[in-house]
């Protein structure tokens, strides 16, 4: 494996955030980077694409040590998605393999619904989502392969680990939520 695609990106990213980038800088900047990170897929661990049959999975590949950003690796098993949430922060979401499926929401009389559907898209490999609660934040993404594993690379201007946020019932009702990586291995600070 091959560590310099992932190495040039944090350290791309964190030269940019030091640089005191805003939410559209990163978006602009940042994206680049991101594609060129995900121009190819030999630097990921095979061990990280396996999927669970059971849920898609979160793997920690990098985070701040100011927590500024994390970059993990999500793993898509066929028919695998989230439930409708948000991210609070700005998020950069690229496809390494396979293909996404990604249906938008609006809360239409914030903050208590009811959810609003707006766009949905797919991405294949190489393409990039943003998300934030300046450009719409709440979505719900799933695995677009009926019969293959997909792999996104997702970028978040926090510890995805340790960020207090939200996933929705049909209704538009929140319901606090914080996410869990794969490895127990990994030291959360939030846990
Ligand atoms: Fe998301």
């Amino acid at each position: 494996m091959n560590a310099d695609p992932l190495r040039n990106f944090v350290r791309g990213l964190t030269a940019l955030i030091d640089s005191g980038a805003d939410e559209v800088a990163i978006f602009r900047d940042g994206r680049t980077l991101l594609a060129d990170l995900i121009a190819r897929d030999d630097w990921l661990p095979e061990a990280i694409t396996e999927p669970d049959p059971a849920s898609y999975r979160i793997h920690l590949l990098h985070c701040d040590p100011a927590r500024r950003f994390s970059v993990s690796a999500m793993v898509w098993g066929p028919g695998q998605g989230t439930p409708i949430h948000d991210h609070t922060v700005w998020g950069m979401v690229g496809v390494l393999r396979g293909r996404e499926r990604c249906e938008e929401f609006t809360l239409r009389f914030a903050p208590d619904g009811p959810l609003v559907p707006e766009d949905v898209h797919e991405l294949g490999r190489g393409d990039i989502d943003l998300v934030s609660p300046t450009i719409g934040d709440i979505h719900r993404v799933s695995n677009a392969l009926a019969d293959g594993v997909s792999v996104s690379i997702h970028v978040y201007g926090g510890d995805l680990g340790a960020l207090i946020r939200s996933r929705y019932d049909a209704g538009g009702a929140a319901l606090p939520f914080v996410t869990s990586y794969a490895s127990c291995l990994i030291p959360n600070p939030a846990n």
